[in-house]
């Protein structure tokens, strides 16, 4: 029998009263139990907030003015309405899901199917033209009308874009592993998102097929992969312990692109796995004529070219392509070169698991090798593609060489690669390492930091309306964010202002589910913005909770200092780990007990980004 909205209305209501990670993975897990593989899929969009795999870009995002009007026509004629105006009873509620259960409080249970439901949502998001707004309000008037109030109040969250549950994918993962109950099902279900980005899809292959239809899913065009990411480490020496004779290519600081062919159909993904295709023109049409109707997947990084002087851009006048209007214009004053790096799918089979050395040599044989200067200055055919710049390294100090020489050349440092190494979608190993012109000048890599509240600003800083932020680590294992430090410099006045506009729109009454802070802010936000931040030390504390336990303290930070505004490119399940923490403490520890290294850095020479 389907399952009703007012059924998964009732796990969402208990959801909603849970904070424990593992008692919220219990009751997903139930509820996934109860539905079939066309409700399964839905349900899980629906617990993630959205109407979609979040690369579709599908929050319903209605405002909450039209979730007003559509409320009061529900109740036109009706004896319920309210003497009271709902923009004013609104105020009072708070929320518009609060508001919507109570005027409707005299409706009865709903037997509407959920399935029913997200269908009907998911065709009124997509209404679009004349007098399409009056049609939303009509069909959501309609839909209330026959809603619960349990079930109005969630699904008025959900349209304004506010169902804050606190359930991140860790915890969906752990949901949808307990239908089956073993440890190896969590890792294929851990590697099956890896491959496709969507949980919804995942749940649904789950259910039909179990553990073995996970098994047998290859990279999909369309469906990101999500992206494999690099450790760090601090010298030519420590790479060639660590991995021994590897690749070493230049580190290009510019946007990532996570490139989809198939058919001739062109898509890019960018490092949070948003698609970013009509960013890149010149990108689409390269793909095209390159690949044909063929499909393939393949990785690099695109960065501004300088026709005149043959070399690229700074990342600073790179950034200024990410636009949504004008493109093609910027495109002729800023045109893009990708450098290639990966290939992950070619013809209908997946690459993912060779290793490196094979990667690379097929990568050569599909794209040329990087000359644009030569090319550009003899006009030849302009080209958009390259493959990274890579040498052999079989001694430290050939890593060493090579990463002066491409500092040299005003980029970012190196990025090491292990020779047998697969390319491991949505994970940070030694597979990649890095190592960036800031470990060897002595500053500390940067960290990026989830923010979970702010506070009013004092003195100067009072007409700004902040004057701090909370910043926080991610919690892998618990997936949780766990306060690290309190930031309350790196922006300009300016930045401030904005930064705060941002996060009174996602402003919470408590702390959120997902969020374990030792201290309060004066206001909790809902952990949706990353911000870089640099700092002198990582240092032991009582106060945070950022790696406590029953039996160890804290991390803090020393001289927290934002380096950048909101980081449009990294989700907060982005932000640095806990355990990358403890390992970054640990390097800072044997750099100065060892008299070598050190992660201190010199205040005066950071300037911050802003
Ligand atoms: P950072 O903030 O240091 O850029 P990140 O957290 O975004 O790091 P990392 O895994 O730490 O990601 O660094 C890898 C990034 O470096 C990749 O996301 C990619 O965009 C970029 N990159 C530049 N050149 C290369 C290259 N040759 N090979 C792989 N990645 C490269």
């Amino acid at each position: 029998m389907p399952v009703s909205i007012d059924r998964v209305s009732e796990y969402l209501d208990r959801l909603e009263a849970t904070a424990g990670r593992l008692e919220m993975a219990r009751i997903l897990g139930e509820l996934l139990a109860e539905l079939d593989s066309d409700e399964i899929e839905p349900a899980v969009y629906m617990v993630q907030g959205q109407l979609a795999p979040p690369f579709r870009g599908g929050e319903m995002g209605m405002s909450t003015k039209l979730v007003l009007r559509a409320i009061e026509r529900a109740l036109e004629g009706t004896r319920e309405k309210p003497d009271t105006p709902l923009p004013e009873l609104l105020a009072r509620e708070g929320d518009p899901g609060t508001l919507a259960e109570r005027v409707f409080s005299h409706h009865k249970t709903s037997h509407i199917d959920f399935a029913t439901v997200f269908s009907g949502l998911r065709a009124l998001s997509e209404l679009e033209g004349q007098g399409s707004q009056d049609d939303k309000i009509e069909a959501l008037a309609d839909l209330f009308r026959s809603l619960s109030p349990l079930s109005s109040r969630f699904v008025a969250r959900f349209v304004v874009g506010r169902l804050r549950l606190g359930v991140g994918d860790a915890t969906l993962v752990d949901a949808m592993s307990r239908l089956i109950g073993t440890k190896i099902a969590k890792t294929e279900i851990e590697k099956a998102y890896n491959l496709c980005s969507d949980l919804g899809l995942v749940a649904r292959i789950l259910k039909q097929d179990g553990v073995e239809g996970l098994s047998g899913l290859k990279p999909r065009p369309g469906f990101p992969i999500r992206m494999a990411l690099c450790e760090r480490l601090s010298s030519g020496g420590e790479i060639f312990e660590k991995i021994g004779r590897c690749a070493v290519e230049s580190k290009y600081d510019g946007f990532r692109c996570q490139v989809h062919c198939s058919e001739g159909k062109i898509q890019v993904f960018s490092r949070n796995l948003e698609e970013t295709t009509a960013m890149f023109p010149e990108i689409v049409e390269a793909a095209g004529s390159l690949f044909g109707n063929r499909s393939a997947i393949f990785e690099g990084e695109a960065l501004g070219y300088n026709a005149k002087t043959g070399g690229f851009f700074p990342f600073q006048v790179t950034i200024t392509r990410k636009r949504k209007h004008n493109v093609l214009e910027k495109s002729q004053e800023i045109p893009l070169k990708a450098l290639i790096f990966d290939l992950l799918y070619l013809d209908g089979e997946s690459w993912l698991s060779r290793p490196f050395e094979e990667r690379r040599k097929k990568l050569e044989s599909l794209f040329p090798s990087h000359h644009f200067a030569v090319e550009e200055r003899e006009n030849a055919p302009r080209g958009v593609f390259g493959t990274s710049r890579l040498i052999m390294a079989d001694h430290p100090s050939v890593i060493d060489e090579f990463f002066d020489e491409v500092v040299e050349e005003g980029f970012e440092g190196i990025i090491a690669k292990r020779l047998p190494g697969v390319y491991t979608a949505g994970s940070r190993n030694f597979n990649w390492i890095k190592l960036k012109r800031s470990y060897r000048e002595g500053l500390s890599d940067t960290l990026d930091l989830a923010l979970i509240g702010y506070y009013r600003g004092k003195g100067q800083r009072t007409r700004l309306g902040i004057g701090a932020v909370l910043a926080a680590a991610y919690d892998a294992e618990r997936d949780v964010f766990v306060s690290i430090a309190r930031i309350g410099s790196g922006l300009t006045e300016e930045n401030w202002v904005a930064l705060r506009e941002m996060l009174e729109e996602i402003r919470a009454d408590a702390p959120p589910p997902n969020v374990s802070s030792g201290v309060e802010p004066d206001f909790w936000v809902l952990p949706r913005f990353v911000v870089t931040v640099r700092a002198d030390e990582i240092t032991r504390s009582p106060t945070h909770a950022c790696g406590k336990t029953e039996t160890e303290e804290g991390y803090a930070l020393r001289f927290p200092r934002m380096v950048s505004m909101v980081r449009a490119d990294k989700r907060p399940a982005d932000a640095t780990t806990v355990a990358e923490i403890r390992g970054l403490y640990k390097q800072q520890r044997e750099a100065t007990s060892g008299g070598g290294k050190t992660l201190k850095s010199k205040r005066t020479s950071d300037r911050p980004e802003e």
